[in-house]
């Protein structure tokens, strides 16, 4: 999107989405060559099909077979030598001299002015080359077949041996989140089991005195953890070990001891609170003895403050890797935005995924909404298709960041870029659903 000189950048100090993503793209690309160098066999996995659902493929799966095996019918209708089809005369009789279904090829020899009847997927019988659909036949007697010549070219209706795959071939890239079709297609190449990538091992905490785990009972001034509830939803939806870390306390000494408990069992660590403008200095005090960690203010809405870096390998770790590590902020919404606008992608990419970014949508705004220019802001909606079939978005009420009811109402994102600025009503925007079909 261009910037138009109408709208003056706002907030200029804060770091734009785009480059708080590239610059986690590439930190996770540092770590994945510092976990390549230490060659873990274990890093690769063999599992069952049925189990594969969501892992990420490690190598290449290669077709064993030729797709499909054999040339066959791409129609009900009846197969004949196509030269037959080289004549004046303007309707064809063939005699029908027997039947080929799917799964059981007919052996015998179609000569001249004979034809078979055939099902779709039958192989091709011998001397066969083109298929007249059934609904071309204008008289058809059980032995005899007529059809208008200009109805059909030499070779149609045929699918040959290996059109859609070639034995040898890559079926599936590594790198491929795999779903329901992933899975199917390597069923139909006869493969039982495929090599993945191991589940990442992701830990999380949530930080805050305010702090209540469920079934506590609530003091003045407390609240319920909610974080880790959303946060584990998000997660459980990519396939992953999580390690469930706790509520931990705003003191020192209990939030390092916890961020080296889960650096010594993680991959990836996700905390939640502690990063907004007051706490974060507390937070980088800590974060300096165990690594490297950046506190960004982004320019998003929700979700301005986020920590983000890498953990020091943890004494005695082995292999010793390093921890990525994400401090979001502690307004729910704002971690489930930030999850979705910075945690999935890093996860996916750190697990080798060679397709991170969910798909957007376009959708037409219901109502008016007001937007700044300078930040990228994510408005919680429900997509609908009204009365004159167009995708039409309308806000699900309060967008306040720590309000999780817009949320759970909406069905998606509509996500405002960053030099955009009011949008009117009948005006088309990005969206991002939050449940993918497939
Ligand atoms: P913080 O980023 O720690 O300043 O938190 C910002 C707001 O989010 C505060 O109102 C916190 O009480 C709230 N909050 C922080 N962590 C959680 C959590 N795990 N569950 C629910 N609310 C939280
Ligand atoms: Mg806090």
């Amino acid at each position: 999107m261009s910037h138009s000189p109408n709208q003056p950048i706002l907030l200029t100090s804060s770091l734009h989405v785009d480059d708080a993503r590239k610059a986690i793209a590439g930190l996770v690309k540092d770590l994945i060559q510092e976990t390549a160098a230490i060659k873990d066999p274990a890093d690769i996995e063999t599992v069952a099909l049925d189990q594969a659902i969501n892992r990420i493929l490690a190598i290449d799966l290669l077709s064993p077979i030729d797709v499909p095996a054999a040339d066959n019918s791409a129609m009900d209708g009846f197969a004949f030598n196509g030269k037959c089809l080289d004549t004046n005369a303007a309707v064809i009789s063939l005699k029908v001299i027997g039947t080929a279904y799917a799964g059981k090829p007919y052996e015998g020899f179609i000569g001249k002015g004979e034809c078979l009847k055939i099902m779709t997927g039958a192989v091709m019988p011998n001397g066969c080359d083109t298929v007249i659909p059934q609904e071309f036949i204008t008289s058809n007697d059980a032995l005899a077949i007529e059809f208008k010549q200009d109805q059909l070219k030499v070779g149609e209706n045929r699918r040959f041996r290996g059109e859609d795959l070639q034995q040898g071939k890559p079926a599936i890239a590594a790198g491929r989140l795999l779903r329901p079709s992933d899975l199917g297609l390597a069923a139909s190449l006869g493969i039982v089991s495929l090599q993945v990538k191991r589940k990442l091992k992701v830990a999380i905490l949530s930080s805050g005195d305010e702090l209540r785990a469920l079934g506590q009972t609530l003091v003045p001034g407390s609240i319920y953890d909610s974080n880790r509830y959303s946060l584990t939803g998000l997660l459980n939806r990519l396939n992953l070990d999580i390690i469930d870390c706790g509520i931990v306390r705003d003191d020192p000494a209990s939030l390092k001891q916890a961020f080296i408990e889960a650096a010594s069992k993680a991959d990836v660590l996700i905390s939640s609170g502690g990063v907004s403008v007051g706490e974060a200095d507390f937070t980088k005090q800590i974060m300096q003895e165990l690594g490297d960690v950046g506190f960004w203010k982004i320019a998003m809405r929700p979700g301005r403050p986020m920590a983000f870096g890498a953990l020091k390998p943890v004494p005695g770790k082995s292999p010793a890797r390093k921890t990525l590590f994400f401090g979001l902020p502690g307004n729910p919404v704002a971690v489930m935005v930030t999850f979705y606008q910075f945690v999935r992608a890093a996860l996916l990419q750190f697990n080798g995924a060679n397709q991170t970014e969910p798909p957007l949508a376009q959708a037409i705004a219901e109502a008016p909404i007001r937007k700044k220019p300078g930040r990228t802001e994510f408005q919680r909606a429900i997509l609908e298709r009204k009365a004159d079939g167009k995708p039409t978005v309308r806000l699900t009420g309060s967008q306040g960041a720590g309000i999780l009811r817009s949320m759970s109402e909406a069905n998606c994102f509509v996500i405002l870029g960053h030099e955009q600025g009011n949008i009117a009503a009948g005006d088309w925007v990005d969206i991002a659903l939050f449940d993918g079909l497939l």
